[in-house]
């Protein structure tokens, strides 16, 4: 196992958007356990492939009691309800913000054999789910903030990076 480096905004990676995986192989189970062993190592409450570089459509949640949750291709099926909730990401280190989110969803892909399955999510893990699907597609949650609150979030970031 390993700790993989994580992309911090301003990479380029971050916002290509990943291709599906065609076929779950020993590499592909061996790049997951790498993901999952960063993102507890970093605290992180998810991850995505594209924040350690690989354009996979790939994520891992902490799903708490129930243990890992990894996903290849997933898709966000279902969505209920609507919640205004702090957020973060590992990509943008000490930075949070309130983001709207389904309250509930259904996401369909396939685990770490390379099964199809479905889950339906509240809470936490569906704002995860949401947070991390987004990022396959190069998209982040400073994009689905107020733009005043975006500029202060990146002022803030700019000022990290040059101390
Ligand atoms: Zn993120």
């Amino acid at each position: 196992m390993a700790i993989l480096e994580i992309k911090e905004y301003g990479e380029p990676v971050l916002r290509e958007k990943s291709l599906p995986v065609k076929k779950v192989t020993p590499e592909i189970s061996d790049f997951i356990r790498d993901m999952a062993e960063t993102m507890y190592t970093a605290s992180g409450v998810g991850l995505s492939a594209p924040q350690v570089g690989v354009l996979k459509r790939i994520i891992v949640i902490d799903g708490q009691e129930e243990g890992l949750i990894a996903l290849i291709n997933p898709k966000i099926v279902r969505r209920e309800g609507e919640v205004n909730e702090e957020e973060g990401c590992l990509s943008f280190p000490d930075m949070y913000s309130k983001v709207k989110r389904s309250s509930r969803v259904t996401v369909e892909g396939l685990n770490q054999k390379g099964e199809r399955i479905e889950i339906t999510k509240e809470g936490l893990i569906a704002r995860a789910l949401q947070h991390e699907i987004d990022h396959l597609d190069g998209i982040l949650f400073i994009d689905k903030i107020g733009r005043v609150k975006r500029q202060l979030l990146l002022n803030k970031l700019k000022k990290q990076k040059t101390l």
